[in-house]
């Protein structure tokens, strides 16, 4: 089946693909087990040279895969020049893995005792729309050096610089099967990543309800999954904070990508008695946050992935809007970014994820408060705290229910360090070193005296 991959800053077609069938998905998951079999036993020191000869070629296409992400997501040129980096900082992180996989040697008496990190077989990574290249990277790169073959489905909407990954692994030498990409439907590509037995591991990032249905499916064969899911964070400042650089840098926690973001801090907290101060500068930034052409050095933001996506996102507009950017008019699914002051905690802008570039305000008495409010969600992915107070930034940090915590930041992603979601935001960690745990099974082995 044919589909129409769209430019959402102008509505043009970009390009037409192939969508792979049922029959089609279960061919290329039969090849990547095969491929298996021998991936597996590559040596680990050349498993290391072909991931970084991938990571290299990746590197040597920059600019190509950033125009493309340009045009298939409407991501700036910085963030898809960004996201291309991420790729190739993500797999020469890894690369260095295939060499330290160790496994520990246990004290026993009657002979040895050892462990090892087996690979775990076939892997199926399952890519959002909103980070096409650094949320397949994430999966494919530590998957790939422990051992794994991985296939690879990437949403619907944006499919195109994926597809290119998968191209240059082959350029790179990586034997095929063992890193395939299969554009198509979640209903149908997707869910047989689930149901097919030959995959041993589903990692998903998406919506928390695909996120459940997927997690309930591999409960039928005991599959192993990571799940990274929706967020609701939380931008809390306190009144001794630097107001003016909380203000700063306030719409680039939420705006950035178009607010299409799991970790947008889409619920600002302020300390009653800054508010005012902060709404002043907050305001000034917002309106200096350029939303235009993406493929432009000076662009902050561009379009909404989809009309669908800007539809659902104006649902949220039902509260008291504070203020407004800009954005250009005319086709393409533009919004400007908008600042509300919900009446309550109730209200479905406080509540539910957006995905798109809106922000609530509200404020705050105290600290148990702040901690009460921000810990008020069934998500809990991200967050920034700012003071100047160090005592309160501990404590706060460790009473936040989140995976991850920037104080005085807003930079919640780094290669080297874990990412993942307390509560419904998900399951398992990627990224950092501990990120190989998931793509491995401890063996162990006991070796007798005898
Ligand atoms: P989505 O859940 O609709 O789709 C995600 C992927 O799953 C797509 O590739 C889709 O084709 C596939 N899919 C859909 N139905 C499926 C099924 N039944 N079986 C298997 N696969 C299926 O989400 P989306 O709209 O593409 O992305 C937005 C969501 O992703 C947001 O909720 C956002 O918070 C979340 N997200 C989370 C993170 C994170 O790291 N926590 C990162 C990015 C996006």
């Amino acid at each position: 089946m044919s589909y129409d991959v769209i430019n959402p800053a102008t509505e043009k077609i970009v390009t037409t693909i192939e969508h792979f069938d049922l029959a089609a998905t279960d061919a290329v998951i039969a090849q990547a087990a095969k491929a298996y079999d021998s991936w597996r036993h590559v040596a680990p020191s050349d498993r290391a040279t072909l991931l970084r000869k991938f990571a290299a070629v990746v590197a040597s296409h920059k600019e190509e895969l950033a125009a493309l992400e340009i045009a298939n997501s409407g991501h700036t040129r910085g963030n898809a020049l960004w996201e291309v980096d991420n790729v190739v900082n993500v797999l020469t992180y890894y690369s260095a893995a295939p060499e330290r996989l160790f496994g520990k040697q246990i004290p026993v008496a009657g002979g040895v005792d050892i462990t090892f990190k087996e690979p775990l077989g076939v892997v199926g990574v399952i890519v959002p729309w909103n980070f096409p290249m650094p949320i397949a990277g994430w999966g494919f790169a530590p998957a790939l050096a422990a051992g794994n073959t991985v296939v690879l489905k990437p949403a619907e909407y944006t499919p195109l610089t994926a597809m290119k990954l998968g191209e240059y692994a082959l350029e790179a030498g990586i034997p095929k099967g063992v890193f395939t990409v299969s554009p198509g439907k979640g209903s149908i590509v997707g869910n047989r990543f689930v149901t097919n037995p030959l995959v041993r591991k589903v990692v998903f990032t998406g919506s928390t309800q695909v996120g459940k249905a997927i997690m309930a499916g591999c409960a039928d064969q005991v599959k192993r999954v990571t799940l990274e899911l929706g967020g609701k964070s939380s931008n809390i400042i306190f009144a001794d904070a630097d107001i003016a650089k909380a203000a700063g840098s306030a719409p680039g926690a939420v705006f950035d990508n178009a607010g299409q973001d799991c970790c947008a801090r889409t619920r600002i907290l302020v300390q009653k008695s800054a508010f005012d101060s902060f709404m002043e500068h907050f305001e000034v930034a917002v309106k200096k946050f350029r939303v235009e052409d993406p493929s432009l050095a000076t662009a902050d933001m561009g379009p909404l992935i989809s009309r669908k996506q800007l539809d659902s996102v104006q649902t949220f507009l039902d509260e008291p809007i504070a203020f407004t950017g800009s954005a250009p008019t005319g086709p393409g699914f533009w919004m400007a970014p908008t600042v509300l002051m919900p009446k309550n905690t109730q209200a479905r802008s406080w509540r539910e994820e957006v995905f798109g570039p809106v922000v609530s305000v509200m404020t705050f008495e105290d600290e148990a408060q702040g901690i009460e409010m921000a810990n008020d969600s069934e998500y809990g992915l991200s967050g920034s705290i700012w003071t100047r107070d160090v005592g309160r930034a501990l404590r706060v940090s460790r009473a936040i229910e989140t995976g991850n915590l920037s104080i005085n930041s807003n930079s919640s992603v780094r290669f080297s360090t874990p990412f993942g979601g307390f509560k419904q935001s998900g399951l398992g960690r990627e990224l950092g070193p501990d990120a190989l745990d998931s793509f491995t099974e401890v063996k162990n082995v006991f070796i007798s005296n005898d």
